[in-house]
Parts: structure tokens; sequence; C-alpha cells
């Protein structure tokens, strides 16, 4: 069964003053026609959309992006109970961690005055205690304070300009997670200055899909896949007895339906894809990622596509933005720094793409890399790319 997910219905950075009106028009035709497919499949994941040899599959909105669960089992009622705990995982950590939503943890601390110790869920305090060790542990290249540069940019779109010297070095001095005060006992948080704020969108899927696939684990499932916007963790093996196979989309041509840059076999393991072909804002004509790099205030540009293979999902998904913004060169002994994980990176230089594998990357790859279109294997069809 292919599953071919379109990703993210929409992203705060996407679209710019210079961006043609019916350019949002048909942006907001086709993410309508899209969600009201999605609705009328599986009244948004309630029920299976299909079910093909031994797996079931369930698809709904969540996390503002489009998830997919995989679930090998011949018994429906046993995919039913594992797709309904999944998604309540995936629900929980949205409302404790979206920053859209002003009742959530990030959007009470958002809110909260410079200083103030907030109580937040345990789940929450998690998830920002690992940011701040992957900003240790990336030179500062992942950083979840960085939204000061997100409003920056966001503004510098609508009006149209690039921002200059001063509102850089502006928004740079309201970053840092020294500025952001956890403590652990307590399980509170609280920014140090005003005008900070917090962004989890580069780790929170990854954390959301381990949480998915440990609640599909406790309903017994023995193979399966969590796929939340192309962050993916896998499940033990698919039905045949293989490890789950995962389409890296090409860059250069993400729309093209059954053509990969690679194909990854995998079992027990997690996936991101982080890419900037899908979701990027435009000033002047020209397009800039919405991954942004803290440490010089500006779009990080070069990297299109970072795939990681990692233990875990919260590692895979940090991972791949931090590659995005690291470069390849740092990037590989980023990867090559944590144990079992491996990055597959696209980078573009004068013009031309050029791929990077960490050491262990290759014996991921299956032999028929860059198409799954004649699988007979029974082998799932799931891809990971830069979300929508
Ligand atoms: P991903 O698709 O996982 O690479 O995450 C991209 C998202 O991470 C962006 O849309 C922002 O919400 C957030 N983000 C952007 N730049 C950074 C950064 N330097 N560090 C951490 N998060 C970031
Ligand atoms: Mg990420």
């Amino acid at each position: 069964m292919g599953s071919h997910i379109k990703r993210r219905i929409g992203d705060g950075l996407k679209g710019s003053a210079s961006r043609p009106v019916w350019r949002y028009s048909i942006s907001l035709a086709v993410a309508l026609i899209s969600f009201a497919v999605l609705m009328s499949c599986g009244r948004s994941g309630k029920r299976p959309v299909a079910c093909d040899d031994g797996k079931y599959i369930f698809r709904f909105v969540v996390m503002g992006t489009e998830a997919e669960l995989t679930i090998a089992t011949t018994d429906r009622d046993e995919a039913q109970r594992a797709a309904d705990a999944a998604r309540q995982a995936l629900d929980r950590v949205n409302g404790l961690m979206s920053d859209y939503n002003p009742a959530s943890d990030i959007g009470r601390l958002n809110r909260s005055e410079p200083g103030k110790a907030l109580a937040i869920d345990r789940a929450t305090f998690d998830v920002l205690k690992n940011s701040v060790s992957f900003t240790a542990r990336t030179d500062n290249a992942f950083d979840i304070t960085y939204t000061p540069l997100r409003r920056l940019w966001r503004k510098c779109a609508e009006r149209g300009s690039l921002p200059d010297e001063a509102e850089l070095a502006a928004a740079r001095a309201l970053i840092g997670t020294d500025k952001l005060l956890l403590d652990e006992t307590a399980c509170t948080a609280a920014l140090a200055a005003a005008g900070m704020e917090i962004d989890l969108g580069g780790i929170a899927k990854g954390y959301g899909v381990d949480l998915a696939a440990d609640a599909m684990r406790r309903c017994g499932i023995k193979g399966g896949i969590v796929n939340v916007g192309g962050n993916m963790r896998l499940i033990g093996a698919n039905p045949s007895g293989a490890g789950w196979r995962v389409g890296v989309l090409d860059p250069e041509r993400p729309d093209e339906q059954g053509h990969f840059l690679t194909t990854i076999e995998a079992r027990d393991a997690a996936v991101s894809t982080s890419g900037n072909y899908h979701r990027f804002f435009e000033i002047g004509g020209r397009r800039y990622s919405h991954i942004i790099d803290p440490r010089t205030g500006r779009p990080a540009d070069n990297v299109p596509s970072a795939t990681v293979i990692a233990p875990d999902g919260m590692t895979a998904d940090a991972l791949s933005t931090a590659i995005s913004v690291a470069g390849a060169k740092k990037g590989l002994e980023l990867v090559e720094s944590f144990d079992g994980v491996e990055a597959l990176i696209i980078e573009k230089s004068e013009g031309t793409m050029k791929e990077y594998r960490s050491s262990g990357f290759a014996k991921f790859e299956a032999a028929e890399k860059k198409t799954l279109a004649h699988q007979a294997d029974g082998g799932n069809e799931n891809m990971s790319g830069g979300k929508r």
C-alpha cells in the first residue's frame, strides 16, 4: 500500500507580502481539499483508511501536520485500540507543547512574566531539558529560544525587505538557553527576559512519535510505523519479516511520486528528514528557509535536506533540524559524536547538490534505492521529507 502523506497544511513563516494573492488562494484550496479528503477517509483517524497485507493504516491531522499510523496485525480490534492509544499520546503532546495554543505549557510560558517560574508537566519539562542539551551538543545550531528571529523574519516577509544589522542584533540579544530557567525538582520553567519565546517545532513531533510508538507497543503491537509529518518511529519489522522501508524524498523533485533519493530499510529505529523545499518564505522574490541559524540570525539555506536515523524520534527530529543549520561538514561530525545515529545530508554549493553520508548510513540503504514502485515483498512504502 503506497502512502503518500501530503505534509503540513500551514506554517507561520510561509508566505510573504511579495507573494501574489492567487497563490494564497491556491494553497488554501489545496489545503482544504487535502483536509476534506483526509476527513472523509477514516473519520479523521478514528477508523482505519485501509487494511492491506496484515497492516491497518490510520490517518489524521495532529500537531499542525498529517499523521499516519501503520499497524501490523490481522486483528482489527487490536489495531483500533493501538491507533486510539497512539492518537491520544499525540494529542496530549500537542496539548502540552503547541505554541499556537495559549493554554498549553508552552503557550503559557511564552506569555508569562519575565522570571516567573511556571509549573509545567513533566513531559514538557523533559523536552525542554533535552532541547537545552541538544543546544550544547550542536554548538548552538539547535536552539528552541531562536523565536525572536522567527518574529523578525516574519515581519520582514510582510514588509518585503531584509532585516538590518540593528534588528538582527536586537533579536539575537533575546536568544539563549541560559535565559530559559529550568528547575528539575519543582518541575518549573521561566523565561528570564521580556520578548523571549520558545518554539518546539523542531523537536516535539519526534518526541510525540516516541510516545505514540510506546503506546502502540503497550497495546501488544509488535510491528508498525508512526509517521507525523515525516518524523517516523519504526516498530519491529513489517509482516514479511524484513525491515520497514522509508523513501527519502529528492529535494530537487519532491513532488514526483515514486521517486526517491534513496530508500532506508530499518527496524526499531527513528527516521526524520528536515527540508526547506515545502516550507519557506519569500522576500523580494527569493526563497528563505523556515529554519534559522540562531548564531548568525539568518535563514539556514544551504541544506535542502537532512535525514537522520537514530534510536529515538526526539533525537532524529532535533538532529535533522540542527544539521540543516550546521551544514554537511559540521553535521557529519555531530552525527559521528552520537551513538547509533546516521545521516544523509544534501548540501547546495555553487548551485549543485552534493550528497554526504555518515560512516554507517549505507548499511540502512535498501538495494533498490531510487524507487519503491515495484516491491513485491509486502514492504511498506513511506516517505520522509521536508514537511509542508
Ligand atoms: P524540522 O522540520 O523538524 O526541521 O523543524 C523545523 C522547525 O523547527 C521550524 O519550523 C521552527 O519551528 C523550528 N526551528 C527553526 N529553526 C530552529 C533552530 N535553529 N533550532 C530549533 N528549532 C528551530
Ligand atoms: Mg526537527
